[in-house]
């Protein structure tokens, strides 16, 4: 059997830390494990273009690994290449790199056996929160211009101060309430905001709801109109491509925060960079492009409010800290042996699988 994996690069880094399980280097930690088992692993980083490593063996590979952190896109047109191909496994959360309708058709509709799409539900959800809660203190507290005036060798409080508020008795909102959604305001109670709102066409138990007592808007314009700080936690699908529009920015209150650590494509960066600009958002801040590696040309590199602050963006790392490779790198590797030993997947990680198509929610409302 061949197991195809498609991870980032991890160069010096990866060679002197085995716990960056989630690269090139240190591969998931499975190599020992399946070449014991008689299969073959081939692990690379490059994955654009028909001369790609990730085109080359797509054709005969059973199992794909792929990564949010450096996405293998596995197009519909790819699809029809994996003649072999049975299990899609995500090391990580968020499987919108791969076309799951096509893997849907290709499940149902096409092939004797089925292609699941697994991902390792749950491993990265803390990481996440905690890297929102971070991004939300730093755009409020007008953090990033305050460190850069100390390392230029500059002291002028007032400059910074113009533009730094309290958490306390601000309303923050989170688009997705699932797993890390939920997390972010679970983590913001203590902070004694005004209120803690949520939208989501999944409403939350009225316990969990009650809770952390966290209250439900319904209409996306409303929501957003009401909410001091945005955080986007839901996953990226044909319903929230672009959800965070031009339009959609005119509703959210002047001077906002708008925290994106889901995907990149949710929030149109040409709208955001504008909103930056005129001052309708006071900050932006999160880990996820709309095409990664982000060009060196990306507008949301750079993009600064009126002030030349309200940046907060890094690189897609806030699920990959080294405690999350660890909890990822082992689902991984369960998935795996529940598929070589026949054994039921854990419900779940499965996104799309065993002939009933969509097994989740999470990825759109499909009447
Ligand atoms: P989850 O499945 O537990 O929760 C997703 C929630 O979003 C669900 O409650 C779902 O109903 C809701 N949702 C779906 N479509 C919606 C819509 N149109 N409007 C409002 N809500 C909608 O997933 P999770 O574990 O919380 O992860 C969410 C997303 O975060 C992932 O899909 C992934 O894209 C992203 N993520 C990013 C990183 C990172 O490193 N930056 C790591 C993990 C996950």
């Amino acid at each position: 059997m061949k197991v195809l994996a498609i991870l980032y690069e991890g160069g010096k880094a990866a060679q002197e830390e085995p716990r960056l399980l989630g690269t090139v280097e240190n591969k998931l930690g499975l190599k020992e494990y399946l070449e014991k088992a008689g299969h073959e692993l081939i692990v690379s980083a490059s994955k654009e273009g028909a001369d790609s490593d990730f085109q080359k063996h797509l054709p005969d590979a059973e199992i794909l690994i792929t990564t949010p952190f450096h996405p293998g896109y596995l197009t519909a047109d790819l699809f029809e290449k994996a003649k072999n191909l049975k299990l899609c496994v995500t090391a990580g959360v968020g499987s919108d790199h791969i076309d799951l309708d096509a893997a849907v058709k290709h499940d149902v509709q096409v092939r004797p056996m089925s292609i699941g799409v697994l991902e390792v539900s749950g491993s990265n959800v803390v990481s996440v929160a905690e890297h929102v809660i971070m991004t939300i203190l730093l755009l409020v507290r007008n953090f990033v211009p305050a460190h850069e005036m100390i390392e230029r060798g500059d002291w002028q409080v007032s400059d910074i101060a113009r533009a730094a508020f309290d958490l306390e008795g601000k309303v923050v909102g989170t688009i997705g309430c699932g797993r890390i959604g939920y997390r972010v305001l679970q983590r913001l109670a203590p902070f004694d905001c005004k209120e803690l709102l949520y939208y989501d066409y999944a409403p939350l138990p009225a316990e969990a709801a009650s809770k952390i007592n966290a209250r439900c808007v319904q209409d996306l314009k409303e929501f957003v109109s009401q909410c001091d700080v945005v955080t986007v936690n839901c996953p990226l699908h044909k319903d929230t491509k672009g959800l965070v529009d031009a339009e959609l920015l005119k509703h959210f209150k002047k001077g906002a925060w708008l925290i994106n650590t889901a995907r990149g494509a949710i929030c149109d960066k040409d709208a955001v960079a504008a909103a930056l600009k005129s001052g309708q958002l006071s900050g932006y801040g999160g880990d996820v492009w709309n095409v990664q590696p982000a060009p060196k040309d990306h507008v949301l590199r750079t993009a600064k409010n009126p002030l030349g602050a309200g940046n907060a963006m890094v690189p897609h790392y806030s699920g990959t800290t080294l405690d999350a490779q660890k909890r990822y790198a082992d689902g991984v590797k369960s998935i795996i042996d529940n598929y070589m030993s026949g054994k039921q997947q854990e419900a779940q990680n499965i996104i799309v699988g065993g002939k009933i198509g969509y097994a989740t929610k999470a990825y759109g409302q499909r009447k």
